[in-house]
């Protein structure tokens, strides 16, 4: 059994809907339990700007899923959500990325675990930090890199 955190975002469409679908798919696959899920947070676009703001949030789940096939429920959940891919961190009705899996370090082509750009985002940070506070990633303690990413990027919460 392993626990793995998901991190989901969506700036397109029903953005909330989107998000609430995802984790309800999530919560409905096979072998995989749902354990807790942070606030959801509005966050500005990172990477390629000239689009919507997002809505994200951090899920946090146990599996026996190897995580090449809890990438593939991810995959197919994002597949039943009409996400396409077209432009580089562009407009998406739905994305989920494993961010961590247990302990693990994992470096396939198609997956890298931990996530290699989360340390420097907020819109993951800030979540994540609801959840595991005290957690400590390469990078440093989560409380302190999402405060830290926080003061330069705009996450706030959804109210
Ligand atoms: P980013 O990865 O910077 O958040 P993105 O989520 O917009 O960008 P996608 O187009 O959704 O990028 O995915 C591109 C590829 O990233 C996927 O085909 C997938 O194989 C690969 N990938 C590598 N590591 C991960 C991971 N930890 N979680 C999800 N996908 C990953
Ligand atoms: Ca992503
Ligand atoms: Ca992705």
């Amino acid at each position: 059994m392993a626990v793995a955190y998901i991190g989901l975002g969506s700036n397109m469409g029903n953005r909330k809907a989107y998000i609430q679908n995802a984790l309800e798919k999530l919560s409905q696959s096979p072998n995989i339990r749902l354990l807790r899920v942070a606030s959801l947070y509005e966050s500005a676009p990172w990477g390629y700007l000239n689009q919507e703001w997002f809505i994200n949030t951090v899920a946090e789940v146990e599996t026996i899923l190897s995580p090449d096939k809890l990438l593939q429920v991810l995959f197919h959940i994002e597949k039943s959500l009409e996400r396409t891919r077209d432009i580089k961190w562009g407009p998406r009705t739905v994305d989920l990325d494993i961010l961590l899996y247990d302990q693990e370090t994992i470096n396939l082509p198609q997956l890298n675990v931990p996530h290699p750009r989360m340390h420097e985002r907020a819109f993951v940070l800030v979540p994540l930090a609801e959840l595991c506070p005290d957690m400590i990633l390469p990078q440093g303690l989560v409380r302190e890199l999402a405060d830290k990413a926080q003061a330069e990027q705009d996450v706030r919460k959804l109210v």
